[in-house]
């Protein structure tokens, strides 16, 4: 299978609208981007593609990359950066199938199935299935399991994606704190890439109105209560023996020095597991 990042950033992006900051100045300089986030998975023997996460940067994510429009896609959660591009496929696409999982959210009262089909009742084009998290389903002939992360108040999903013909396995941890169950963390484990949400560097909790969580050696790893810090997605990529990481969900808060170091991804990168 071919992964593209199409969008490495988070809700803002890098650059962001209206800023300055050496670091968005710096991936102006550089030529290079995190629109909102979203991966794309070809899978080459089938031909067929699988979308995670519908981007509000959709339509130029998919110019920008020329990557083939999806035969499928996966809903992790329903946050605005994941969700709200859904409505590009208008037009684009007769029949798309979303995938997204079937557990009732406390805070919502629905699943982020049920949100999907609510918001987007008015599309013929898109037919929500109800997922359960941990049972594998093939999808676009790849094997695909979602897997339930911390990113409070809200439910949300991680996944595992799996290539019966080659053994490639992708985990991505979608947005999440690093407080990840034991369950989540032996199914992500032993992938040949992981995409991580390592938003900010640590010592960036200094700055969040609660701080960090999760301390290791007096090293935050979790951002505030929704994300993990850098440290806190490079401590998981050990932990979970990645043979590589990289991480996504990056914000502009990442000093201009440290934003585009080894392993931040940026948008386009592609890998063939
Ligand atoms: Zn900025
Ligand atoms: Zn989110
Ligand atoms: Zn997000």
């Amino acid at each position: 299978m071919r992964v593209t990042l199409l969008g490495t950033g988070d809700t803002t992006g890098t650059p962001t609208v209206g800023c300055n900051c050496e670091t968005c100045q710096a991936a102006r300089e550089r030529g290079v981007e995190r629109t909102r986030f979203s991966v794309h998975i070809e899978n080459e023997h089938t031909g067929e593609s699988l979308l995670i996460d519908a981007s509000p940067d959709f339509r130029y994510q998919f110019l920008r990359d020329d990557v083939s429009l999806p035969d499928a896609a996966v809903i992790t959660h329903i946050h605005f950066d994941h969700l709200d591009g859904l409505g590009n496929v208008f037009r684009l696409l007769d029949e798309l199938t979303v995938y997204a999982a079937d557990e009732c959210d406390p805070k919502t009262g629905k699943s982020v199935a049920q949100t999907v089909a609510d918001d987007y009742h008015y599309l013929n084009a898109v037919s929500v299935s109800p997922t359960t998290p941990f049972e594998p389903l093939s999808v676009c002939g790849l094997e695909v399991t979602l897997l339930p992360v911390a990113h409070p108040p809200l439910v949300c999903y991680g996944l595992t994606v799996t290539d019966p013909e080659t053994g490639g396995k992708l985990s991505i941890t979608g947005d999440t704190s690093y407080g990840l169950s034991a369950h989540t963390r032996e199914a992500l484990a032993d992938p040949t890439l992981l995409l991580a949400d390592g938003i900010v560097p640590a010592h960036l909790c200094a700055h969040h109105p609660i701080g960090g969580r999760d301390y290791h050696e007096g090293v935050p790893y979790t951002f505030g209560t929704k994300h993990m810090t850098r440290e806190g997605a490079l401590a998981l990529a050990d932990e979970l023996n990645a043979d590589r990481a990289r991480l996504v969900h990056l914000a502009h808060y990442y000093p201009a020095d440290e934003a585009f170091e080894e392993p931040l991804a940026v948008d386009g990168e592609q890998y063939v597991l």
